[in-house]
């Protein structure tokens, strides 16, 4: 579904240069729920932004079923980061949710049905008349979710869609990408630099290195389809990948980290797990 092919990413301007992405390399299937971890300032969002069109890379190719991406690819949607900013405030909640829909030409009618449809799925279906600012952190992020389902996408970038919240709303909101993942057969890339997340929410892991970032190894995550925030995290399964991801990154702060481009051929997506 989604092809990321030897892309770089510098950023030039003001007498700077930063390269924020090296060379990545990697795919995502059809329906899989990927999380890439990194940590911060490692060209994540630049990554994501590539990927979703909004940016345009130095060099190397992302391909999305099948086509080229060079400008936000219909059916993908985005959730980013800053909820907060991504609402508008003079808006109310349904409002915000059916708004990207009108680019989809549909009827007024079909509109209304996605937005309740989205809305309901998210837990607020009761929240339609509200303004954002008077919803909280975490149902503000919701609305971002249920605005970007509405869409009906293939494909669901996510970045960092939980740091800003507190950690039990944190914690549902995973269940909730976990749950429409499943329900709506989605592909999902969620970004983020939480290591507990990305074992606890994705299929597959794939670990960046620090800047300028490269792909430091991929593993399967080989815990049960069926997650839960108390036994899945108490697992011994759980505790060894984290443990294994940790070490990564560290290592990849640390820069003693192989090279990369072997360990990301090595570690396919159908290599085995991890001990
Ligand atoms: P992450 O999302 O992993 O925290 P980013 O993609 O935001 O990382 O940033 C990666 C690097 O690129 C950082 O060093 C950041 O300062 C730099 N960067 C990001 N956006 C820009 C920009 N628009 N102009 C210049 N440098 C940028
Ligand atoms: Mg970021």
């Amino acid at each position: 579904m989604l092809d990321v092919r030897g892309l770089k990413k510098v950023y030039e301007g003001s007498g700077r240069r930063i390269e924020a992405v090296r060379d990545l390399t990697f795919s995502v299937a059809a329906g899989e729920l990927v999380c890439l971890v990194g940590p911060s300032g490692c060209g994540k969002t630049t990554l994501l932004k590539c990927v979703g069109g909004l940016l345009e890379p130095t060099a190397g190719e992302v391909f999305l079923a099948g086509r080229k991406v060079d400008g936000p690819p219909p059916g993908t949607a985005f959730v980013f980061q800053e909820y907060g900013r991504s609402l508008f405030p003079w808006m109310r909640v349904g409002a915000n949710v059916g708004l990207p829909l009108r680019r989809k030409g549909l009827s007024a009618a079909r509109r209304r049905v996605l937005v309740a449809d989205a809305l309901e799925s998210v837990g607020l279906a009761d929240a339609a008349g509200a303004h954002p600012w008077q919803l909280s952190g975490g149902m503000q992020q919701r609305v971002a979710i249920a605005r970007a389902l509405a869409y009906e996408p293939d494909v669901l970038l996510m970045d960092e869609p939980f740091a800003a919240v507190d950690a039990q709303t944190r914690a549902d909101l995973e269940d909730l990408v976990r749950r429409l993942w499943r329900e709506r057969s989605m592909t999902v890339l969620f970004v983020t630099h939480d290591i507990d997340e990305a074992v606890y929410l994705g299929e597959r892991v794939i670990v960046l290195s620090a800047s300028p970032t490269v792909v430091r190894e991929q593993l399967r995550v080989d815990l049960p389809r069926e997650r839960d925030q108390s036994a899945t995290r108490a697992a011994p399964r759980f505790a060894e990948l984290r443990t294994h991801v940790y070490g990564l990154i560290q290592a990849a702060k640390r820069g003693t980290a192989p090279a990369a481009r072997d360990a990301a051929v090595d570690l396919g997506k159908d290599s085995p797990p991890v001990r």
